[in-house]
């Protein structure tokens, strides 16, 4: 293969990958000269972007190459080439490879580059500002404990997991918040995996993967957002796994979030997985309806923003999964009311969310299904609210309830109180009959599947 031919396809690969995969791992290979016709040695700076790059890149590099020249049976890649007359110093950085790829001149290569690592705790996250709630409660707890003896509880590592916005990098920065601002100056370094990732990718094509791995093997306490996103990068997993398997061993404190539980993560190694395993794994739940009105009235007396009551409660109950969300909502209320200097009433607020309420689960109000379904069994609105056993109603009634849980995320406290003030469990009683019914009796469910997909 020529180099011309290797040229055409980097042009081909420069537009199929994004600027920033195209200049660190494409870029830098050398097309070293052939041996054999049909096969094609790539020299690459080192070894881990030699695993990377077949794993990735090796299919497309492949399938491109062959489009070029059908004759292309394989590719390889050699770590370090053997081109040792022409350079002097062990790496070639990216721009140099690619000077001598197009020029196929005298290849220079550059001394180990320094490499900077930002770690920073976002001083606005802290456990006063953590609003507390059933479905937090036990990771709030973990992360406190472990914030006040960083490696020293049996929490170690301590994952947080939970669907987004529910307050785990909000935890992590309060860990490293509070470890701050103790006296013992322990050293907190917090990142994203993301950028973990980034900063190793740095460190290999600056052969700076020495100081990469001091960085981080000098915390007290290694704070790490986000781990899903190690899924599928097996250097950056082997890399992390050394750093975590040092940090245990000397007893440092690890605490990590990520989307899913370990185990759940594709493409995560099963030596990370039994590692994240070994301390505790704690999960947060979306916050019920009182803790969300909690979060809102933190939120918007920190904003010094008045919301009445009932416009609390109209938030709450329409955004229920997400807090990122209920903030969203009371800061574009902030903005309202200073552009505007109108009250916030009910009828403002619902007016100015109405966009943000428009695509969650919640749109559907545990009333319009008791409206519904009234007007359905031909039962007064009234009565479903009320303490009404006729047996009607209390069939409609449990229907509702039924509904209401599979149709929104209130919880059964909330839905109770819904129902004339009743309690959970009997909450929970109308969904198990109404399930069992569904099942023996085809009319229930005809009605539920009929009401439910008419809402
Ligand atoms: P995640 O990392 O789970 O996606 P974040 O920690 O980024 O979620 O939280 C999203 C936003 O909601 C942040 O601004 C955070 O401060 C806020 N938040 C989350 N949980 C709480 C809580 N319990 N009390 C107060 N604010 C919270
Ligand atoms: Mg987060």
């Amino acid at each position: 293969m020529q180099n011309d031919s290797w040229q055409a396809a980097l042009v081909k690969i420069s537009q199929t990958l994004d600027v920033q995969r195209f200049e660190s791992w494409i870029k830098p290979l050398v097309l070293l000269p052939q041996t054999n016709p049909g096969n094609i040695s790539f020299g690459v700076p080192n070894k881990f972007m030699i695993a990377f790059i077949e794993q990735h890149y090796g299919d497309l590099l492949t399938k491109t190459l062959r489009s070029i020249d059908s004759s292309i049976e394989s590719i390889g890649f050699v770590a370090n080439p053997n081109i040792k007359a022409a350079i002097d110093e062990p790496v070639l950085t990216s721009t140099q490879a690619q000077v001598a790829v197009i020029s196929n001149k005298t290849i220079r290569a550059t001394p180990v580059q320094k490499i900077s690592i930002s770690s920073r705790v976002d001083k606005r996250f802290t456990f006063n500002s953590f609003v507390v709630g059933s479905g937090n409660e036990f990771a709030k707890s973990a992360a406190f404990s472990v914030a006040q003896s960083p490696g020293k509880t049996k929490f170690n590592p301590l994952l947080i997991y939970s669907g987004v916005g529910l307050g785990k990098t909000h935890l992590l920065h309060a860990i490293g918040n509070y470890i701050e601002s103790q006296p013992d100056k322990n050293k907190v370094v917090y990142l994203s995996s993301e950028e973990f990732y980034l900063n190793f990718i740095d460190a290999i094509k600056n052969n700076n993967t020495r100081f990469f791995t001091d960085f981080f093997r000098s915390a007290d306490a290694l704070l790490m957002d986000d781990v899903q996103f190690f899924s599928g990068k097996e250097s950056t997993q082997e890399e992390f796994f050394y750093i975590f398997n040092a940090l245990y061993q000397a007893g440092k404190q690890i605490v990590l979030t990520s989307d899913l539980p370990p185990n759940l993560i594709k493409g995560l190694q099963d030596r990370l997985i039994s590692r994240f395993h070994w301390g505790l794994c704690v999960d947060i739940q979306p916050p019920d309806f009182e803790t969300r009105i909690a979060i809102l009235k933190k939120k918007s007396e920190e904003q010094k923003l008045n919301i009445p009551e009932c416009a609390l409660v109209y938030i709450a109950e329409n955004i229920s999964s997400n807090i990122r969300l209920l903030e969203g909502a009371v800061i574009r209320l902030l903005a309202y009311s200073s552009i505007t200097k109108i009250d916030l009433s009910l009828d403002v607020v619902k007016e100015v969310l109405k966009n943000s309420t428009k695509n969650t689960k919640s749109k559907i109000t545990i009333d319009t299904i008791i409206e519904k379904v009234s007007e359905y069994y031909n039962v007064p609105v009234n009565n479903m609210r009320e303490k009404n056993r006729r047996k009607e109603v209390a069939h409609s009634r449990q229907i509702a309830m039924y509904i209401s849980k599979q149709c929104t995320d209130f919880s059964l406290k909330t839905i109770g109180l819904n129902f004339g003030g009743r309690d959970h469990s009997t909450v929970i009683h109308a969904i198990n009959n109404i399930s069992v019914l569904m099942k023996t009796n085809i009319s229930v469910s005809k009605d539920v599947n009929f009401l439910m997909s008419s809402l």
